[in-house]
């Protein structure tokens, strides 16, 4: 097919060619002096940018690795965590964390919310609850397109001064929802490359505090080679335990550099909020005819990296899906879980502009019609209308 196959999965994104230039490069020998300058500076800029003054530990690996990296550190056998159950991404974290001889309180939002501050008291509060080590929560669950309220839960565990460390995994928000690391109190906070980096799988980090470090080192169980204690106490390169993942440092400085500059971190999550809130005005629309609605059911929720979009009884997701992928150049998310065949998911985050974002919504309603799902019109056109409004 002619023209370009729009990525609209939440995860890989797309990738702008100059990070693909940039990495498009021979190997170098990675023991100089200027490799170590700019593996530095990556690290320090992306650790900047996730507002972060405690230490950022790299691996080449996807976000299952940063999770199992997370959890082995700041948790011995045997402790107990909450796990907040938001969807499908936070449950396989918790089944984890049973892997991995933890205590696991599996806390349930529902697959239609985040989580809910008040739930979270009476869940802390009981006795069992007092003795959780880690409370442990998806930003944005990725399944589902619920973002919880950080801010919240934070209050929540300074109100009842209780000294769980919270563990957030901003796989999906990162650099797409506004995440306030240092202020939040957030004493690990995860991120891949293959999201709002923009870049290819292979890289993932946790930026973490200083209660973090201090919990690692007072932590003695067995662990190499995700251990953070070598791993800080590693120059340079050796952070990552082997071969540095070379390409991806010259592809991540790119993405940082791009970051730069839009005008920062912040310049890129209002972008995503923009664009994001153009999908959520032509969802709006479409849903006025009863058949297609948002599984986020608080507006406050709905996520600025996908928007899940529930089809009534006798749709078939899947076949909405296969006709823009087919007839509209354009992929999707399916729907895990119970979702599956009842669900689809926009992404909208990473390398994305107006455009691209109007293109992809006209396809979507495009592939809605050829399925005859009965939609409200004028989807498209409240996108535009909203993006033609924005003062910028
Ligand atoms: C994508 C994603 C993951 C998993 O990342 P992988 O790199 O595929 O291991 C974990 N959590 C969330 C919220 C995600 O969106």
């Amino acid at each position: 097919m002619s023209g370009r196959t729009f990525i609209h999965n939440p995860g890989p994104t797309n990738i702008p060619d100059r990070i693909l230039r940039a990495m498009a490069q021979p190997a170098v020998d990675f023991a100089t002096e200027e490799f170590g300058m700019l593996l530095d500076s990556s690290l320090r800029n992306l650790n900047h940018y996730m507002k972060n003054s405690g230490p950022l530990i790299g691996y080449t690996s996807t976000g299952h690795g940063a999770w199992e990296a997370t959890v082995t550190n700041l948790f011995d056998v045997g402790e107990s965590i909450l796990l907040c159950d938001s969807g499908h991404f936070s449950h396989r974290w918790g089944e984890m964390c049973e892997a991995q001889g933890l205590e696991v309180h599996w806390f349930d939002t529902g697959l239609r919310h985040g989580v809910d501050p008040e739930a979270l008291t009476e869940v802390l509060s009981t006795e069992a609850g007092r003795n959780i080590r880690g409370v442990l929560v998806a930003h944005t669950e990725t399944s589902t397109g619920v973002t919880s309220d950080l801010r919240a839960i934070r209050k929540v565990l300074t109100d009842l001064d209780h000294s769980a460390l919270l563990v957030v995994d901003s796989i999906a928000s990162f650099g797409c929802t506004p995440l306030e690391v240092d202020e939040l109190g957030v004493d690990a906070c995860l991120a891949v490359s293959q999201k709002g980096l923009m870049m290819p799988v292979g890289l993932a980090f946790t930026g973490i505090s200083d209660r973090a470090v201090e919990a690692a080192y007072a932590n003695n169980r067995h662990r190499f080679y995700w251990d953070w204690r070598r791993r800080l106490e590693a120059e340079g390169y050796r952070m990552f335990c082997g071969t540095p993942p070379i390409h991806h440092v010259f592809g991540l400085a790119e993405s940082l550099t791009m970051i730069k500059e839009e005008g920062g971190i912040d310049a890129v999550t209002d972008r995503h909020h923009r664009l994001a809130e153009a999908v959520r005005r032509a969802v709006s629309e479409w849903a006025a005819a009863g058949e297609v609605e948002f599984n986020a059911v608080n507006e406050k929720e709905r996520s600025n990296s996908v928007t899940c979009v529930r089809l009534a009884e006798g749709h078939d997701s899947e076949k909405v899906i296969k006709v823009a992928r087919e007839r509209f150049n354009l992929t999707m998310g399916r729907g895990i879980g119970p979702l599956a065949g009842k669900a689809f998911r926009i992404g909208h985050l990473g390398d994305l502009n107006e455009p691209m974002i109007l293109g992809a919504l006209g396809a979507v309603e495009g592939s809605l019609r050829v399925c005859r799902v009965p939609i409200g019109q004028g989807g498209l056109q409240a996108a535009t209308q909203y993006l033609a409004d924005m003062e910028r």
